[in-house]
């Protein structure tokens, strides 16, 4: 039998050791003229995603001007809460470079992007963020901007609002239509 009074042994808290430096640079970045057209694939992307009953979200991530990733919201269909838009174009961008990192790459969101993408995002070590609307409830890139995490020693550009509305009125549409 188990005592239940007696505690269980846990690892003490060791920190590990990083210098200073080692910050989460999130930093506000011009838009390009080339954005809303990436901004607009992403948001055709978005539209499949309402068309399949899944939230509107769509993201690409470009080098240059090429894809090499893209994806649409599908945790529904996919039966996994990970599969946000941003989470499939870095996976399926990581397998189509044969790279974990995405060193200098940019990827354009129609939404912007939750706690776990962001952390995606930055594991990944995209160079750019460009997003459309702001999401005012799982949105975390503009708190976590101004907030300055200690993290990983990485500078992340971020551009937001980048076909806002757009985005803004598919979701409100498609919440709408559910109603
Ligand atoms: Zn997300």
């Amino acid at each position: 039998m188990l005592d239940s009074r007696r505690s269980v042994p846990i690892a003490v808290e060791t920190p590990m050791p990083h210098s200073p430096s080692h910050r989460t640079r999130i930093v506000r970045a011009t838009g390009r003229p080339e954005d809303s057209v990436w901004m607009e694939r992403a948001l055709r992307l978005a539209r499949a995603a309402g068309a399949r009953g899944e939230v509107p979200i769509g993201a690409v991530v470009t080098t240059g001007d090429r894809t090499i990733g893209s994806g649409s919201n599908r945790p529904i269909a996919a039966r996994d809460p990970t599969a946000h838009a941003e989470i499939v174009a870095l996976r399926r961008a990581a397998r189509s470079t044969g790279n974990y990192r995405l060193t200098g790459a940019t990827l354009y969101v129609t939404l912007e992007p939750c706690l776990m993408c962001l952390g995606a995002i930055l594991h990944a070590r995209i160079g750019r963020l460009v997003y459309g609307a702001r999401d005012p409830k799982v949105g975390v890139v503009e708190y976590m901007r101004r907030h300055r995490p200690v993290g990983l020693n990485h500078e992340l550009r971020v551009t937001g609002g980048v076909r806002a509305d757009d985005s803004a009125e598919l979701l409100r549409a498609f919440f709408h239509r559910r109603r």
